[in-house]
């Protein structure tokens, strides 16, 4: 694909700088939704994350004609066969909390030992490019809900989230040690592979 410009589908600042120095590397300018006059909100009502990745990047980047690569992601855990998937945002009910997310979380998977917590965060990247057909890329980290939280960086589910091979949760780890081997930098490591860009 031959595009010297992306909108990323977000209003995240630190979810654009990781995406620009991605980007920057291959001469391609990266702009935001915080570049957009408009607000353009998109209804997130696909049944997988690949679903909806594709919406938020077509509707964006048919209303204003350019290239959008947008991303969801979420927590995929085995013993409740793949929840929350994509409701992870609101596991808990309706208004955002991570919190009680993962108190839901710690409730739901109470007794059960290491072997049965195991757990993915995955991420899907999808881009659009005006005229071209819409691309989705996955990425995963694995893990194993961990009994209690630890660790005060990142969001959501990351005090959660131990990574056995590190003995760390992910809110353990600091930010380029996260960018380094989170779902979203495996989505970006398959986007590079593929040799789109
Ligand atoms: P989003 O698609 O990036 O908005 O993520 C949706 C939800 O998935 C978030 O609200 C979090 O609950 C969860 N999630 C996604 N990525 C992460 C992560 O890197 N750490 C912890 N939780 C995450």
């Amino acid at each position: 694909m031959k595009v010297d410009h992306i909108f990323i589908a977000t209003k995240n600042k630190g979810k654009v700088r990781e995406f620009e120095l991605f980007f920057q590397k291959k001469g391609i300018e990266v702009k935001s939704l915080l570049d957009l006059e408009e607000d353009i909100d998109v209804l997130e009502d696909g049944q997988t994350f690949e679903e909806n990745a594709v919406k938020k990047a077509e509707v964006i980047g048919k209303r204003i004609g350019s290239p959008v690569l947008a991303d969801d992601s979420g927590l995929e855990v085995d013993a409740l066969e793949g929840r929350p998937g994509i409701y992870s945002a609101r596991f808990a009910g309706p208004e955002k909390s991570d919190e009680k997310n993962n108190e839901k979380l710690l409730q739901e998977l109470k007794g059960l030992p290491a072997e049965k917590r195991t757990a993915r965060f995955v991420c899907v990247l999808a881009v659009y490019v005006p005229g071209g057909n819409t691309s989705t890329y996955r990425g995963t980290c694995e893990g194993i809900i961990a009994e209690e939280p630890r660790g005060s960086n990142g969001f959501g589910y990351d005090p959660l989230f131990y990574l056995p091979s590190l003995d760390k949760t992910m809110a353990e780890l600091d930010k380029s040690e996260k960018n380094e081997l989170s779902h979203r930098a495996n989505a970006l490591k398959v986007l590079e592979e593929k040799g789109d860009f």
